[in-house]
């Protein structure tokens, strides 16, 4: 008689909403450890998912038991009993030998001696647990999980497949299981808060059905065990909506009656006369994004866009041409870069691109006050078209006449509060996030809130692979001749060393002497350095003249990281590799192959690396694609480290799984949107509250 049947039988005995502590074997000291743990109900501790399942419902013969480490489940009669204190551990033991007709089974407990009061000689024993080797060569198995069976040899546990539960405070697994068992049987009075058109829509089961199935499982099934069966699923688009829903219902809210109070037109005129800065031919994928941000900015509401793009697939110039059809239309626009150093680069570029027309202002922390109040001035009086700075243009002083968009530049940790900042700056201004992390557009959202995507998935023609190697830092005369070589081939190189800025201390020694090292190295050639440390006008001299082709090696820390572009540069060599991240590797190796000259970027790595390190840049060698970079980066990091999601404050889900289940967060979306936004599904809101109060306590909190 298994737990399965009893169950079903028993669905409707109680409410969900009983307290906990009138569950059988609940007193209030259990009642006060569970509803800490935050299961005040019944109704929450169905939600209580198992940790695994173990099979019990093929009993072993002893006689039988041919290896150690597979559990198995005995029944038989206690033959004998006995308590004494183990001679090395000094913890009370408790034996009791096993008998089932065809042989004998000692069980081994430390540290229990109340068991010598519940375990007797003649008892009628289940035990499951693992054979194993004990010090004498003998078999035995300690610590089994055990029950005592009545004299009709009914058992809970026995004949069914058993649910594992997380361990909650000091809860017996097998006092857990009754009283989850009993919760159980409110599943029969369990409201499914989604009706049945969103339940097919999302192809998903109902909810008692999922919650029984997860409890009660009849079978052992891969997809049980990874997660993935149609009970999981269940549970996770559960969450997924109910959380894209109410972001859905928000936004609307938000936007009610508001619209953007200006009419951008993308007339061909306009559309040809951003078409004239162009120094080269679109790519398919830029086309396309530029689309879908011109289409952005007509709209009436507000655009908030994540544009992903590889390092070096060509976001800036999507950034100027989407600036340019608002400045067109007669507003203003705004770059944000995280950097000085890269405001710098995209405020040069971008004037060498347009004419005279458009007025370009750059605006850091290092601006001189002078200056820096003039600009202000102009900015307000809209003398300022397009304005490019770093944080600096966040500040409360800095105020736009007409400010229609802002982009944010290579800032995927960029947050809500800045979002906020920006967003008050203009009138509802519309927002375009770019970055070359690729972001699943799941993980995006729960760190930026609900937003849409462009991707470019394509990279100007004519581009080489950079050719990645890693060397032990012993080849380091080896890999300084080929250096040598592509230099005399007219080549420009970074040199990278890890140095570690901690808030405001940075230690420079390493990258001093790294330095001398170089200019020992190569006596004839121009050798530049480029720290945080500088100020910005030494780092801007520094910057345009390694670009002006005045300086052969820049030697450097990771200020280069993002975003800088040197089409000569060809040559990336990166000094103790192992101690950077994956991410990192990737964004310090898009800074070369940007042109037409064959690239190369060069780990060297300790000697004495772990393994685990080694594993790393062989598998960074191995690919140039940043998506696979990425997923391995999260693989190791987790997506918390990687993100900075814990920073922001970005929702944890208790069933979904961000990254894993990012389709199903997708799936979710579409169906908030249909219920939303096109009322698909009745009355939105009421479905969003009867969701929010099927939430178990803890998700509330
Ligand atoms: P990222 O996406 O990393 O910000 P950039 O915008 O810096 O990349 O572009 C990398 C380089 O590619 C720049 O030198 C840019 O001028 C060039 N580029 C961008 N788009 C094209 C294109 N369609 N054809 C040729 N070169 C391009
Ligand atoms: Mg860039």
């Amino acid at each position: 008689m298994g737990l399965v049947s009893s169950t079903r039988r028993e669905q409707w005995k109680i409410a969900p909403d009983t307290s906990v502590q009138y569950l059988k074997g609940v007193g209030e000291g259990r009642a006060a450890l569970l509803g800490a743990a935050g299961y005040a109900t019944a109704g929450d501790l169905l939600y209580l998912l198992p940790l695994r399942y173990e099979d019990r419902r093929h009993p072993v013969r002893i006689a039988d038991i041919r290896s150690v480490r597979t559990p198995v489940l005995l029944r038989g009669r206690v033959s004998s009993t006995s308590g004494r204190p183990s001679p090395i551990r000094r913890l009370p033991v408790f034996q009791a030998v096993l008998d089932d007709g065809s042989g004998s089974m000692p069980l081994v407990w430390f540290n229990q001696p109340w068991l010598a009061e519940k375990i007797r000689r003649g008892d009628q024993l289940a035990v499951f647990g693992v054979p194993a080797m004990g010090r004498r060569g003998e078999i035995q198995i300690e610590s089994p999980d055990w029950e005592v069976l009545d004299p009709s040899g009914e058992s809970q546990d026995e004949g069914a497949i058993v649910p594992i539960y997380p361990k909650i405070a000091t809860i017996q697994p097998r006092v857990m299981r009754s009283i989850v068992s009993q919760a159980l049987q409110s599943l029969g009075a369990l409201r499914d808060p989604l009706p049945e058109s969103i339940r097919q829509r999302l192809d998903v089961i109902s909810l008692p059905e999922a919650i029984f199935r997860l409890h009660c499982p009849e079978e052992i099934t891969p997809d049980l065990i990874d997660g993935s069966s149609p009970a999981h699923r269940r549970l996770v688009l559960q969450e997924f909506f109910s959380f894209q829903l109410a972001l859905r219902l928000r936004r609307l809210r938000e936007e009610k009656g508001k619209r953007k109070p200006r009419r951008i037109l993308v007339t061909d005129e306009i559309r040809g006369r951003a078409r004239e800065i162009l120094p080269f031919r679109l790519t398919a994928a830029q086309k396309r994004v530029v689309g879908e941000i011109a289409g952005d900015l007509e709209a009436e509401r507000p655009m908030y866009r994540l544009l992903q793009g590889d390092v070096g697939s060509g976001k800036t110039i999507v950034a100027l041409l989407a600036a340019l059809l608002v400045i067109e239309n007669g507003y203003q626009a705004a770059i944000l870069a995280p950097t000085a150093i890269l405001a710098q680069q995209h405020a040069y570029k971008i004037r060498e691109l347009v004419d005279s027309r458009v007025r370009v202002a750059l605006l850091t922390g290092a601006t001189p006050a002078s200056e820096r109040k003039e600009l202000l001035a102009a900015l307000k009086n809209g003398e300022i078209d397009l304005l490019v700075g770093t944080h600096a243009l966040l500040e409360k002083p800095v105020e736009f006449r007409s400010l229609a968009l802002a982009i944010v530049d290579e800032q995927h940790r960029f947050g809500v509060t800045q979002r906020r900042k920006l967003f008050e700056k203009g009138a509802m201004t519309d927002i375009l996030v770019m970055t070359a992390t690729p972001i699943p557009r799941s993980l995006a959202i729960a760190v930026h809130g609900d937003l849409e995507l462009s991707v470019i998935d394509e990279l100007p023609p004519g581009r080489q692979p950079v050719r990645t190697v890693v060397r032990g830092t012993n080849r380091l005369t080896k890999v300084w001749e080929f250096l040598a070589g592509e230099l005399e081939d007219g080549a420009q190189a970074y040199i990278v060393y890890p140095i570690i800025e901690e808030s405001e201390k940075l230690d420079l020694k390493p990258l001093v002497a790294g330095a001398e090292a170089v200019k020992k190295a190569f006596p004839s050639r121009r050798v530049g350095v480029l720290h945080g440390r500088m100020t910005a006008a030494e780092k801007d001299e520094t910057m345009a003249r390694f670009k002006g082709g005045e300086i052969d090696i820049l030697v450097s820390t990771t200020v280069i990281e993002v975003g800088i572009d040197v089409a000569n540069a060809s040559v990336m060599v990166i000094l103790d590799a192992d101690r950077f991240g994956l991410s990192q590797l990737h964004q310090l190796r898009g800074r070369v192959g940007r042109g037409s000259r064959k690239s190369w970027c060069v780990l060297l790595r300790d000697e004495s690396s772990s393994e685990n390190a080694k594993t790393r840049l062989r598998m960074f060698e191995a690919t140039t694609d940043g998506f696979e970079v990425a997923e391995k980066d999260l693989e190791l990091r987790g997506p918390g480290d990687f993100f900075g999601t814990r920073q922001s404050g970005a929702p944890g889900f208790r069933f979904g799984h961000i990254l894993r289940d990012f389709r199903l967060m997708e799936l979710a979306r579409e169906v908030a949107i249909e219920a939303a936004e096109r009322g698909r599904f009745g009355d939105a809101a009421q479905l969003a509250k009867s969701l929010l109060g099927a939430e178990p306590q803890r998700m509330r909190d």
